[in-house]
């Protein structure tokens, strides 16, 4: 670990959607550099280099299965991988001392504890989605759930997102969520239907709405209905490039390098808070 020069970062899941974005993004932001690249033991791509992977060319940094030796030569790391693997490097970056950047979503209230736990001594960013556009929204929708009277206004959350993805709702759709539930002073777990499925009964007003479409290649889309009776207020994001997640979690990680441990979320990065 160093305290001078460019912030060393280590990639984990480096061979996934996410981790490829992350290793192009690194290469061309000023500050930063791929310092290990990550996949689990049993990957097909372990040896091979990151930057080859990644469509950049070689950049002499192998894909490697071991996280420790390459956590303790870093400033950092980049981790948009599962929850089970993004709880353990959350130890791991504790022990480093290392700022940890985590994307990865579907995370339960254990997983979230034991990742809180570790903010005790690692400095994390931990955010369901790491672009300006969506974090600027959960600042409209906070506003305007503040805003609307919830009898008048019933709140639903749209989400589509490609076939691949694993977890539902996004955790991008949960973020927005619990921004609409703060501007209503409520809790989101309280108050929030996640499924409907046949004979549901009449919408119980106040609740929070989350509704799910898969498929295709959608990088990622979502859509905060604010329902009144007569007319209808839509706040909407479309992300169309990856890139606009892992050029947020390498800004993350260069803000979070001067910061005292503890976890942060993206407003705090992008000054929204
Ligand atoms: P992906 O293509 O499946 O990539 C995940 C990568 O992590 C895979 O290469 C996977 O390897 C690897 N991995 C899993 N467990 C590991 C472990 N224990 N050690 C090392 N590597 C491990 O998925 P993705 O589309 O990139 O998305 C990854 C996560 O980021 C998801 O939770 C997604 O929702 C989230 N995401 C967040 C944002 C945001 O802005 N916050 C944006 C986009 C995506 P295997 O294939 O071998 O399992």
């Amino acid at each position: 670990m160093s305290d001078m020069g460019d912030m060393g970062l280590v990639v984990v899941g480096a061979a996934g959607r996410m981790g490829q974005t992350l290793i192009r993004a690194i290469h061309t932001i000023p500050g930063a550099r791929v310092a290990g690249a990550v996949e689990r033991p049993s990957s097909p791509y372990l040896g091979k280099d990151a930057g080859e992977l990644a469509g950049i060319g070689t950049i002499n940094v192998a894909i490697v299965d071991d996280p420790l030796p390459a956590f303790a030569k870093a400033d950092g790391v980049l981790d948009f991988t599962a929850p089970a693997a993004s709880v353990e490097f959350a130890g791991y970056a504790a022990q480093a001392r290392i700022v940890h950047v985590i994307g990865t979503t579907g995370c339960s209230a254990d997983d979230d504890a034991k990742i809180a736990a570790a903010a005790r001594h690692a400095t994390i960013v931990k955010s369901g989605n790491m672009s300006l556009g969506v974090n600027l929204l959960a600042v409209l929708v906070e506003q305007a759930a503040r805003a609307l009277d919830p009898q008048d206004f019933d709140i639903e959350i749209l989400e589509m997102h490609h076939r691949h993805k694993v977890d539902a709702p996004s955790g991008t759709a949960l973020l927005l969520g619990e921004a609409a539930a703060k501007g209503r002073e409520i809790a989101l777990k309280d108050n929030s239907v996640r499924v409907r499925d046949g004979h549901t009964g009449v919408r119980k007003s106040g609740t929070i709405g989350f509704a799910t479409l898969r498929g295709g290649s959608v990088v990622g889309e979502h859509s905060v209905i604010l329902a009144g009776t007569g007319e209808r207020i839509t706040l909407s994001h479309q992300a169309e490039d990856r890139a606009i997640f892992a050029r947020g979690a390498v800004k993350a990680a260069l803000w979070a390098r001067a910061k005292k441990p503890g976890l942060y979320s993206m407003r705090d990065v992008l000054g929204l808070s």
